[in-house]
């Protein structure tokens, strides 16, 4: 069997080819035997000539190809093998040439003279004995065997034409059976080409079918990898879940704790709340009483500081500086108090020497001593917190809605810059009392929000010279110089006063009040190259505005606190040549003069109750009109030198407190709203 063949073509070739194949056997001349043999063999039995024919053996070898052919093996095996034994009987091996030669010729057989015959009956000629040479003369013998001869070859040739018809038959029978064959060869084909497209086919989708399939299976292996790490994950979440469960458990226990703990807690705090309740009505009788206790203080307060009076008058004399001369021993005494020594002084003498007496009675004659009594005297050694000390309780009245004002009178260079502002240098020894003042106020302040009042201060400070007031808060171009201010009132029908052109700085702290004050001498000191040493001779007013509210009890309070630095109060000699510059120095001091005497001449009218205050006499005295009526709280700083060459002068000094201290202005009011 051809190993290459396909055993679906197989099959189907034997259904196809077993009716022709049934037929051929009774005309073919083959035998059994042939039948059985390989193609190779069967050529090799063929002699050389045949070996090249295609015609028959193609056929034959066709038919010979399919062995196991049904159709061949139902043939029977001895009508097969009678037939080819008939045939080879008939014809013999001559004939097999002859239908060779005639298949590759297709031309008469040649007369080649056949020696061989198996089926004719006559004895071949060349295999008999050939009869022996008839004599010469035997003519007669001659002629009937020749006529023998003849009747030989007749006969033979007969029996040629007779096969070769026979042969011609086979022929058109084998080439039909090729024509057949032939069409079954190409409809075999073309099932063939149309299995082996199905099997390409088939081979085709087999190949998509194993890419599917690797795909699939690479897919399951994804999905075997996912799985495992699903499971994996599966197995710590389960992990984590025992776990969380473990802290469920354990916070739910601790819940359970909490809970019994609230509850108790909210039992304590249930009756905490009734403690609270009363407690706060405990804390709002503990308010009210406060709040009452406080105003009685106040009233005590301002009644305490009305005993000691309400025009207050101290007297400070400052130490000899260095480079000064000393004075003479006793030029001033400090004469103490009934309770003695450890009281503070209060009174002063000084003592002067009349020349002129001296000079009558041809011996000098003893000083003349002039005594002096104040609220208080500080001898020259006092510090400036000593003094303080002194006022401290009248400031706080400002707090309480009274207003204050506080002079510092006295001769140049008597030390009132000193008293108010301080020494030189930032000495914090040396502070004067508008930083202490203000610094108390705050404190104070302070304490009071606790009550529940909230305090706010506004500062401002003006000089007054020459009947002119300037801002000595002016910042930029106007500092130094600046427009001319006006004292205005701050609305139509108003008490309060404001001067127009000047900065209200509001103040919270030490700090900027230091900076106030810095600038304020930064002022002057710019004036001062303008025009000569101006400060001592014009007057410098610090206001503090003070507004209090208590606004859950809808109170409030304000008052102003003036800190007044007087120009100097000496005078000049009326005995003196007057120059062209020192006109303007005698119109200067007229003004002080005149300022200085009104505010004398208003204190003496508020004193006597008079109808008419001057107050509108001098600039001083309008500005300071609200810190000086009814209610207000006055006290005079008397500054002295204590050298001898200022002993006139401090005597006016002297003099002019002494006026004062005897005036007393009515009971104080608070400038309650
Ligand atoms: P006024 O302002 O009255 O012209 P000052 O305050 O400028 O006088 O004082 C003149 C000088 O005397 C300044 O150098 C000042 O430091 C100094 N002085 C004034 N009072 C005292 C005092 N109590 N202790 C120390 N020095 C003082
Ligand atoms: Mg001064």
């Amino acid at each position: 069997a051809d190993p290459l063949r396909s055993p679906l073509l197989e099959v189907k070739g034997n259904i196809e080819l077993k009716r022709p194949l049934i037929k051929t056997p009774s005309r073919l001349p083959l035998s059994g035997s042939r039948l059985k043999r390989r193609p190779d063999q069967m050529e090799d039995g063929l002699e050389p000539e045949k070996k090249r024919t295609r015609g028959l053996g193609a056929t034959t070898k066709i038919t010979t190809s399919h062995p196991r052919v049904p159709s061949l093996t139902t043939v029977p095996q001895t009508q097969g093998q009678t037939t080819a034994q008939k045939v080879s009987k008939k014809t013999g091996p001559r004939c097999s040439t002859a239908i060779a030669t005639g298949l590759k010729n297709q031309k008469p057989v040649p007369a080649v003279p056949v020696q061989k015959s198996g089926t004719s009956g006559v004895p071949p000629m060349a295999g008999g004995k050939k009869p022996s040479k008839r004599p010469a003369w035997d003519l007669k013998g001659q002629l009937c065997d020749l006529n023998a001869e003849l009747k030989r070859c007749r006969e033979r040739t007969q029996t040629l034409d007779q096969e070769n018809q026979q042969l011609q038959d086979q022929l058109r029978d084998a080439q039909q059976q090729v024509q057949a064959l032939g069409t079954e060869r190409r409809t075999l084909e073309g099932h063939l080409a149309k299995v082996q497209a199905q099997a390409e086919q088939g081979q085709q989708e087999l190949k998509n079918l194993r890419a599917c399939v690797l795909e699939l299976e690479e897919r399951l292996s994804t999905q075997e990898g996912l799985v495992q790490e699903l499971q994996k994950k599966q197995v710590e979440l389960q992990e984590e879940r025992r776990g969380l469960t473990s802290q469920l458990e354990e916070k739910e226990r601790r819940l359970q704790t909490s809970e019994a703990a609230l509850s108790s807690s909210q039992v304590e705090v249930a009756s905490l709340r009734q403690e609270t309740v009363a407690q706060a009505a405990l804390l709002t009788e503990r308010e009210e009483r406060l709040h009452g206790l406080e105003m009685e203080r106040r009233r005590l307060h301002n009644q305490l500081q009305e005993l000691k009076g309400n025009i207050r008058v101290f007297c400070r004399v400052r130490p000899v500086l260095p480079g000064e001369p000393t004075p003479p021993p006793g030029l001033l005494l400090f004469p103490s108090g009934p309770g003695g020594p450890s009281d503070p002084p209060t009174r002063l003498s000084l003592f002067r020497s009349d020349e002129r007496r001296g000079t009558l009675s041809g011996a000098p004659a003893p000083p003349t001593r002039h005594d002096f009594s104040f609220d208080r005297v500080f001898p020259p050694g006092s510090g400036q917190d000593e003094v303080f000390e002194e006022i401290a309780m009248l400031v706080q009245s400002a707090l309480d809605g009274y207003p204050v004002c506080i002079f510092a009178y006295g001769q140049t260079g008597s030390g009132k810059t000193f008293t108010m502002e301080g020494g030189p240098g930032g000495d914090p020894q040396l502070e004067g009392l508008i930083p202490r003042a203000l610094r108390h106020l705050f404190s104070v302040a302070q304490e009071l929000s606790g009550q529940g009042w909230t305090y706010s201060f506004v500062a401002s400070y003006v000089e007054i010279y020459n009947e002119t007031v300037r801002d000595l808060l002016a910042t930029g171009t106007r500092k130094g110089q600046g427009g001319e201010c006006e004292i205005r009132r701050a609305g139509p029908g108003s008490e309060e006063l404001t001067v127009t052109n000047a900065r209200y700085v509001p103040v919270s702290c030490e700090k900027e009040v230091e900076a106030l004050l810095h600038l304020a001498r930064q002022n002057r000191a710019v004036a001062r190259t303008a025009q000569n040493e101006r400060s001592s001779r014009s007057h410098s007013v610090f206001q503090l505005q003070i507004s209090g509210e208590h606004s859950s009890r809808g109170l409030q309070c304000g008052a102003p606190l003036s800190l007044v630095d007087l120009a100097g109060s000496e005078r000049l000699d009326p005995g003196l040549a007057l120059g062209p510059g020192e006109r303007e120095r005698l119109r200067e001091t007229q003004a002080i003069n005149s300022s200085l005497s009104t505010l004398g001449l208003v204190i003496m009218a508020l004193s006597n109750k008079e109808s008419h205050v001057p107050y509108r006499n001098s600039k001083l005295t309008y500005l300071l009109q609200n810190s000086l009526g009814g209610s207000a709280k006055m006290l005079m700083f008397v500054n002295i030198s204590p050298l001898e060459e200022n002993v006139s002068e401090s005597l006016n000094s002297l003099r002019f407190a002494s006026k004062v201290n005897q005036c007393v202005i009515g009971t104080a009011q608070a400038n309650r709203k």
